[in-house]
């Protein structure tokens, strides 16, 4: 059966405890802060410390991270644009289960279509979501280029590269931007928690 099919013989079952009573025991709400940015931007960088912090204040959070993904969840999607949809579309889905169960998710996938962003932020309507922009220059990114990944692409070897060969949309309506190249790994996290804590982003409804 395709993904999207609806089987009629399958129905939705509510479990006793919802994630209402989950987010009281906790303490604080669940939801979404979804980092978009060029690959060597910073995204999994700044996830992973922030998520440091945020467990240390006792919050349940966990990191999504793009090549952990595709190892396996998704480790039989390539790089089209239809492997890409179904890639996010995959990820969304499991990220839901999360919200569901209580956790602040940290995403740090490309989503390099701004078409992408749109269906995610529709995805999590009425849950607590954040659109991170981490912004950093594709001369710069090819400069750290952490994994060697912009060298092969520019050698031609890696086929549809972000950012080489397959463009980055600049996002039209990120509710926060992280400039890399100006903010250190801490300043970034310490202007996105400042955020989450002015937006009252963590305190329970
Ligand atoms: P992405 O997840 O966006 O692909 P990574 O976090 O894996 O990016 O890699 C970013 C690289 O850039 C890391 O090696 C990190 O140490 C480096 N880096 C240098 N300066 C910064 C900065 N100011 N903010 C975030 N990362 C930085």
């Amino acid at each position: 059966m395709r993904p999207g099919n609806k089987n009629i013989n399958i129905v939705r079952h509510v479990g006793l405890i919802t994630k209402a009573d989950r987010n009281r025991l906790n303490r604080h709400d669940s939801g979404v802060i979804w980092f978009t940015g060029l690959s060597a931007s910073g995204k999994s960088t700044i996830a992973h410390e922030t998520e440091k912090r945020l467990f240390e204040n006792r919050v349940r959070v966990y990191v999504f991270d793009g090549d952990n993904v595709r190892h396996g969840l998704n480790s039989d999607l390539g790089f089209s644009v239809q492997h890409r949809r179904e890639n996010i579309r995959r990820i969304v889905e499991v990220a839901k289960l999360f919200v569901d169960a209580g956790f602040i998710v940290l995403t740090a996938f490309i989503t390099p279509f701004e078409e992408q962003r749109k269906f995610v932020r529709k995805q999590f309507e009425g849950t607590k979501f954040l659109e991170v922009y981490v912004k950093c220059d594709v001369e710069e990114c090819t400069r750290r280029d952490p994994k060697g990944l912009y060298k092969k692409a520019l050698a031609g070897k890696i086929e549809s590269y972000t950012g080489v060969s397959s463009p980055f949309e600049v996002p039209q309506n990120p509710d926060v931007i992280l400039n890399t190249q100006k903010l250190s790994v801490e300043e970034s996290e310490d202007r996105l928690l400042e955020f989450l804590r002015e937006s009252k982003f963590l305190d329970v409804k």
